[in-house]
């Protein structure tokens, strides 16, 4: 028996293998769940097909999150095809290249518009959409990260989209906690990602995540997936409005600094 046995979830934001939100599928198939997958654009087809085929997966349909109109006929498929659904992952992040790594006082007023427009505001249709077919509650998971609330250097414009994104799970998880639909944050430390690709310095990160964070372990696509389990199974059914974290605690520490740095000093 799986934890998910009976419950349909739809995921946003399989580019390929290395997803996170492809993480976060095999945890739902591996519990029970029949899962859909929308995806952006052309070119992830080659990458997105091979993948569903091989798992099972036979809800496959494009959606770029800039559309109103996109998102219409996705969830019109989506009712035709499961009729009730009870989880939906938002793993989708985008900004323009010269937005990430530049400093923080050049970003562009049409870098930000798009990067919110992509990473935050999108949420809120989306979980509109998919409110009205969770007929018998559900939950809603956003990717999020820690430079929403510390700065981080380079992360820039997306910083600011993941700040926006927290609250507006927040003010979501307040709209529809009512009908019984849950809304979260799940906030991974850096994982090795086709998005991650596009932070600067990107590499670092991952060496300091794993030289200081508490675990000194570093998060996993699998690691995320089995928290978002825990959230969309009913063992999470008083959680809502959260930002949790798998970060191996990276989010407590005060000082940053390797033991071989302490013990330089
Ligand atoms: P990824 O590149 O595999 O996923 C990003 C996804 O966003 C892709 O599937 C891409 O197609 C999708 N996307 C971009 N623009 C879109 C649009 N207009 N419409 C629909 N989809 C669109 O990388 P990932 O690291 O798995 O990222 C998933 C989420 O996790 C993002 O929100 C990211 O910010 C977040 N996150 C990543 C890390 C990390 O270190 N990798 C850490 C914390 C949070």
């Amino acid at each position: 028996m799986g934890l998910l046995d009976g419950k349909n979830a739809l995921v946003f934001g399989v580019a390929n293998k290395r997803s996170i939100a492809w993480g976060i599928t095999e945890a739902f198939l591996r519990e029970g769940a029949t899962v859909g997958l929308s995806y952006v654009g052309e070119a992830l087809e080659k990458r997105v097909f091979p993948l569903a085929e091989e798992n099972g997966i036979d809800f496959v349909e494009k959606c770029d999150v800039t559309s109103d109109a996109e998102i219409e006929a996705l969830f019109g498929k989506v009712g035709d095809r499961f009729g009730k659904l009870d989880i939906l992952i938002h793993a989708i992040a985008f900004a323009p290249g010269d937005e990430l790594g530049g400093r923080f006082r050049d970003i562009s007023r049409d870098g930000f518009r798009l990067a919110l427009d992509i990473s935050a505001y999108s949420l809120i249709p989306l979980a509109k959409h998919a409110a009205e077919l969770m007929t018998e509650g559900g939950s809603i998971m956003a990717l999020t990260y820690y430079a929403s609330e510390k700065v981080m250097p380079r992360y820039n414009v997306m910083a600011i989209a993941k700040s926006a994104l927290e609250n507006i799970v927040r003010y979501l998880a307040a709209d529809l906690g009512p009908q019984g639909v849950r809304v979260n944050s799940l906030s991974p430390g850096p994982i090795r990602t086709l998005a991650a690709a596009g932070v600067p310095g990107f590499r670092v990160m991952l060496h300091y995540a794993e030289k200081v964070s508490p675990t000194r372990g570093l998060a996993t696509q699998e690691d995320v997936g089995n928290v978002a389990v825990f959230l969309a199974s009913d063992w999470g059914r008083q959680v809502t409005g959260e930002t949790i974290y798998i970060d191996g605690g990276y989010h407590v520490l005060g000082l940053t600094v390797t033991e071989e740095e302490l013990s330089e000093g």
